[in-house]
């Protein structure tokens, strides 16, 4: 992803292609072969998101670090805070894989779901 001169360049992941797409003047967008490309570019420009993988601490000496993930992308700008508040979460068993461990991270309306069991 490159930024400058009023442009902002990604290459899309919407499928194995990867057209690099550019994002000019707001809402020129050049370079996509179709308009998945387009709208994965306007909103990596205007409001980047990512799912967050990350793990919580337990009260398990089997299982000490639990993997979860956020049910939904959060903003990229996010990530880093999102990360240090699971790092203070700490669970106790029993947990079923897809439970929810933790709720609104940070008012963003996700969760983090856990990815494992824990008994
Ligand atoms: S713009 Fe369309 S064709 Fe190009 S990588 Fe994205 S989804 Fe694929």
């Amino acid at each position: 992803m490159t930024k400058g001169a009023g442009e902002f360049t990604v290459t899309c992941v919407a499928c194995p292609v990867g057209c690099e797409v550019t994002v000019s003047g707001g809402d020129e967008v050049r370079g996509n072969r179709c308009d998945r490309g387009r709208e994965y570019a306007l909103l990596e420009h205007r409001d980047p998101r990512r799912i967050l993988t990350s793990t919580v601490r337990t009260t398990c000496p089997d299982l000490p670090l639990l993997p979860v993930r956020t049910d939904r992308p959060i903003p990229k700008r996010l990530l880093f805070e999102a990360a240090k508040l699971l790092a203070t979460e700490c669970i106790s068993p029993p947990v079923k894989a897809g439970d929810v461990v933790v709720r609104d991270i940070l008012g963003t309306g996700a969760s983090a779901v856990a990815t494992d069991d824990l008994f």
